[in-house]
């Protein structure tokens, strides 16, 4: 299953991400989040990178900002 987590829009800021947190397509930590107007998503660094482009270009705001940028 894919597991989207909403967020209420009116909370301002978001913990951050935790060990517990997992990336959305394998099973490593996860770096960065995602957030879409639908929902967010966790990926590794890796594929964090891999989507990055895709991701922008559907308006999602990653975060922290950077994270993906060497
Ligand atoms: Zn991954």
């Amino acid at each position: 299953m894919n597991a989207v987590t909403t967020t209420p829009t009116t909370t301002p800021t978001r913990p951050p991400l935790t060990r517990a947190d997992r990336c959305d397509r394998c099973p490593a930590a996860a770096r960065v989040r995602a957030v879409l107007p639908a929902g967010e998503l966790l990926f590794c660094g890796h594929h964090g990178r891999a989507h990055h482009d895709r991701l922008l270009a559907s308006g999602a705001v990653v975060e922290p900002p950077g994270a993906l940028v060497e």
